[in-house]
């Protein structure tokens, strides 16, 4: 039996952290009928989930300072219901990249960011732990940078957008669009039991051709709406092909690894980045650090390389930073996607390019590629797009630099967009 179409006025693709930014700033903005879908709400293989959780403001780019501070303060007046900790990100420089650093954080502090210099016997007598400075040229603390809890966060934005009746639907993947005159029908599939979906099902779903052979778990639904928004993370470039748009991104792997160390208590400090890429930082009664592989292949791989990338690429940076750093025990720990844009901005807006005709009666716009920096910038990017969806501007954080124009001929140097080169 065919199901009759749901309608809403707005169909959010993805519940990730944006996704539900997106839905909060949305009910903020005074829209009452929003439609929230994703495969899968729990977001078992989401980037949201499976993050490091740091906020910092402490970017090379205006940009980006701008929309992660916006966010942090957010943050800050939620602090419990978002987790947020403002512990600090310590940025250890070499001399080769000291100079820069000290002229980024003269547009951090004039924009009202507050970073220290320290220089290598400082930075000791304030971090004792980092007691092998002999390369170091200094570093640069961002005392309001810190961590939150992810998880809390997204459902912050969900509770905040639920209160006013928007919809989140749980087991839809979206697979193709009709746009007409009255606007878009989406086509999707809804699994009939979503948390009964094995994972690795649900990896199938997003990453692979749809199979017939998940037919008899739900059913074939439509979504009437006027407006799409696609937050599909690191399957927006698959959402965009349905959407009928291109998209540059891809998605490439991050592992992160859980170590224990045994001689030192990690809980005093906040995110350390190392000059060699690794960061690091207290979870729980464990250390949490990352790093990202040169060349890493993109693609949807989430296999994590356990004791060997412990041992390959954060141990050995560690034990040249810290005497107490020597020896470390490899606990656990897991891979998830970055969704890098070509210059490590996000995209967000309305859609640029698309069908010859354009999207008819429906409007098409983004909020994705955040190339590892979505949940400190998901408030700003929240609240702003509604704005530019509701209202046609932007006003709490302009975002029209990061329109997915400047990958047009001649868009970059319009935009005055330069890479974003402190990504971790
Ligand atoms: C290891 C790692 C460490 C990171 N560390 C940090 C950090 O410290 N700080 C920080 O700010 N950021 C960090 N990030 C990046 C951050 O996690 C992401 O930028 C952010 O979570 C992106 O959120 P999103 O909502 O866009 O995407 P996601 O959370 O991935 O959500 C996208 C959703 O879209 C859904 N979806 C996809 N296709 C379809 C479809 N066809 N139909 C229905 N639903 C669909 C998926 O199920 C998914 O739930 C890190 C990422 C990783 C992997």
């Amino acid at each position: 039996m065919k199901v009759a179409p749901f309608k809403t006025d707005t169909l959010v693709i993805g519940a990730g952290v944006i996704g539900s930014a997106v839905a909060m700033g949305l009910i903020r903005e005074g829209v009452r009928d929003v439609i929230v879908a994703d495969l899968d709400l729990s977001g078992e293989w989401s980037s949201s989930e499976l993050n490091a959780g740091g906020v910092r403001a402490t970017w090379s780019q205006e940009v980006n300072l701008v929309a992660s501070k916006c966010s942090i303060e957010y943050f800050a007046e939620n602090a419990d219901a978002v987790g947020y900790r403002p512990v600090g990100y310590l940025w250890m420089h070499r001399p080769e990249t000291w100079d820069a650093a000290l002229k980024a954080r003269e547009m951090h502090v004039s924009r009202g960011w507050p970073v220290d210099v320290l220089d290598p016997a400082e930075l000791t007598r304030r971090f004792p732990l980092i007691d092998k400075t002999s390369d170091l040229a200094g570093a640069l603390f961002g005392r309001r940078d810190g961590l939150v809890n992810p998880n809390r966060l997204k459902e912050h934005f969900r509770e905040e957008a639920a209160h006013a009746g928007s919809r989140l639907m749980d087991g839809v993947w979206v697979h193709s669009v009709v746009y007409s005159a009255a606007g878009a029908m989406i086509r999707a599939f809804q699994f009939a039991a979503p948390s009964k979906l094995p994972s690795e099902a649900k990896k199938r779903v997003l990453t692979e051709a749809w199979s017939t052979e998940f037919e008899s778990l739900g059913q074939w639904i439509e979504i009437e709406c006027k407006n799409i928004v696609n937050c599909a993370g690191a399957w927006a470039p698959s959402v965009a092909k349905k959407l009928a748009y291109a998209c540059p991104s891809e998605p490439v792997r991050r592992q992160i690894s859980l170590f224990h160390a045994r001689e030192v208590n990690l809980s005093e400090y906040g995110m350390m980045i190392d000059p060699s890429g690794v960061y690091f930082h207290p979870e729980a009664i464990y250390g949490l650090a990352g790093f990202a592989i040169k060349d890493e292949p993109g693609g949807y791989n989430f296999g994590y390389d356990a004791e060997q990338f412990f041992e390959n690429y954060i141990w050995p940076p560690l034990y040249e930073r810290s005497t107490h750093f020597e020896s470390l025990r490899h606990i656990s720990g897991w891979a998830g996607l970055y969704e890098n844009s070509p210059d490590h901005h996000a995209i967000v807006g309305p859609v640029v390019g698309g069908p010859a005709n354009g999207f008819a009666g429906a409007r098409v716009f983004e909020a994705h590629s955040f190339s590892g920096h979505g949940v400190m910038q998901s408030f700003a990017v929240g609240v702003s797009l509604a704005q530019q969806i509701v209202r046609g501007r932007y006003e709490l954080v302009d975002f029209s630099k990061m329109s997915a124009a400047r990958f047009t001929a001649g868009g970059a140097s319009a935009s005055g967009i330069k890479e974003e080169t402190w990504v971790i």
